[in-house]
């Protein structure tokens, strides 16, 4: 167990229940927990004496590690096809369907690690991962073991489709798994991943992908098996919802009600439950949301993207609905950076008319302490003695925060054009240093992917 010390940071955003932003500040952190956060020179001589590795933070913006509730990694290897860039949800998952449907097993061990590093390299200290289909032998046990070489902290998402073309759904038929077959291998991954312990690195969810890619009793069975592993375990559940106009007509058709209507007629409402999206939410809806606690990863690059629209972010912060910040998967943003998507949120609720709809601190508040409520951990988030400790660094003199972080530090990062960490540490462990990741060989990594992201559309007919 190695005891670090963080010190002089000319900045450390705590994130703790104070909102402390503490200049020439210090973090101590013993093993995988932070052990005392404060000024620099308040540390305690007796904790002084126990540091072993020093990490000098002048001119650095130290806060804690941003939180990702909503990626599919997979599709870093289909950014910018071109059949795909210009529209809308239903044509573009219908355009990379039968790509996806082409995935292996060292397809997906490699854009997780890639998906991860670009992440970590942007602030993320965990994430979420929806993975919702399993060609060729694919697992989940392969982004577990993709995972655990990057370091990164990581919430494995057993994503699922069932409801195929023939039966009224929107993906092929073979891209779709039998439900009996879905439920086994949910039960199979959690008892072999999930782990409920403080700190842990490894967690398990349950997700099947949307209303129109699975049937109402997976839905409902999937809810049933998470909540049976019981409150100590805490199996949460995860899907897409109300993502477009277009999947709020197919639910009023098939189901002949909304999609959050939809969704709490199966029991998908709770605090064990959190929904990607949320753009055609009505505000019954949102508050409906706040008082069942459900929560929301709120992708605002994807949502442009796609043309899906504006989530109600304002309305859900105001209402007390629990949202987090997602990058989405990497063919629709395109791309995995946290910050950058901190950014954009700012950004985009603004776009309505209302220059103060999100403001830069609320923006770094849904991206650390907003991600972590909605996966359900209350160890991470923040900067605080008996937090773990995953800790990030942005260097202030970098050129782009130049004559704006001698303003306001904290601003700066996400009014600016956002920058790559130049440390970052997880569960006390160092994974970047002068903005280099440590744990993997990343010039090798990206030829290894782009000879993969290349070969999967030869196989699928299309390269
Ligand atoms: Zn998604």
């Amino acid at each position: 167990m190695t005891t670090t010390l963080i010190a002089n940071a000319t900045m450390l955003v705590t994130m703790d229940a104070q909102r402390r932003e503490i200049p020439d500040g210090g973090v101590l952190i013993r093993g995988q927990e932070i052990a005392w956060v404060g000024p620099t020179r308040d540390l305690p001589p007796a904790l002084a004496q126990e540091v072993e590795q020093r990490l000098d933070a002048r001119g650095k913006i130290v806060l804690p590690g941003l939180v990702n509730t909503h990626h599919h990694f997979y599709q870093t290897l289909t950014r910018v096809i071109p059949a795909a860039q210009d529209v809308v949800l239903f044509d573009w998952l219908k355009t990379l369907y039968p790509i996806w449907a082409e995935l292996r097993p060292e397809d997906v061990q490699v854009s997780t690690q890639l998906a991860l590093t670009e992440l970590l390299l942007s602030g993320c200290t965990t994430s979420s991962d929806h993975h919702y289909l399993w060609p060729n032998g694919s697992r989940l046990d392969d982004q577990f073991q993709a995972a655990a070489e990057v370091g990164v902290r990581f919430h494995g998402a057993r994503g699922s489709m069932s409801l195929g073309e023939s039966q009224g759904g929107l993906p092929p038929d073979r891209v779709c798994e039998d439900e009996a077959a879905i439920l086994r291998d949910c039960r199979r991954v959690v008892e072999e991943y999930h782990d409920p312990a403080r700190f842990a690195m490894r967690r398990v969810v349950l997700a099947p992908c949307s209303p129109f890619s699975v049937t109402p009793e997976l839905m409902r069975e999937s809810a049933a098996l998470a909540r049976s592993f019981g409150p100590e375990m805490d199996v949460h559940l995860h899907t897409h919802l109300a993502e477009t106009k277009d999947e709020e007509a197919f639910c009023l058709e098939q189901f002949g009600k909304r999609p959050a209507a939809y969704a709490e007629e199966l029991h998908w409402v709770g605090d064990d439950v959190w929904h990607a999206h949320c753009v055609h939410l009505n505000g019954q809806e949102v508050a409906d949301f706040a008082r069942t606690q459900t929560g929301v990863a709120h992708c605002p690059s994807s949502n442009m993207r796609l043309a899906s629209g504006i989530a109600p972010v304002r309305a859900m912060r105001d209402a007390g609905t629990p949202v987090g910040l997602g990058v989405d998967g990497s063919a629709s943003n395109d791309s995995s950076h946290m910050l950058a998507e901190a950014r954009q949120s700012l950004l985009l609720q603004r776009v309505t008319g209302n220059p103060a709809a999100l403001t830069a601190r609320e923006a770094l508040e849904i991206a650390t302490l907003g991600g972590a409520a909605v996966l359900g951990r209350d160890d991470i988030g923040a900067l605080a003695p008996g937090m773990a400790a995953d800790v990030i660094a942005f260097d202030l003199e970098a050129l782009g925060y130049a004559g704006g972080a001698v303003h306001d530090p904290v601003a700066a990062l996400l009014f600016c054009h956002p920058q790559n960490v130049d440390f970052a540490l997880v569960n006390g462990r160092l994974l970047v240093q002068e903005g280099q990741p440590l744990t993997v060989d990343l010039p090798r990594l990206i030829e290894r992917h782009n000879r993969a992201a290349r070969e999967l559309l030869v196989r699928a007919g299309v390269g």
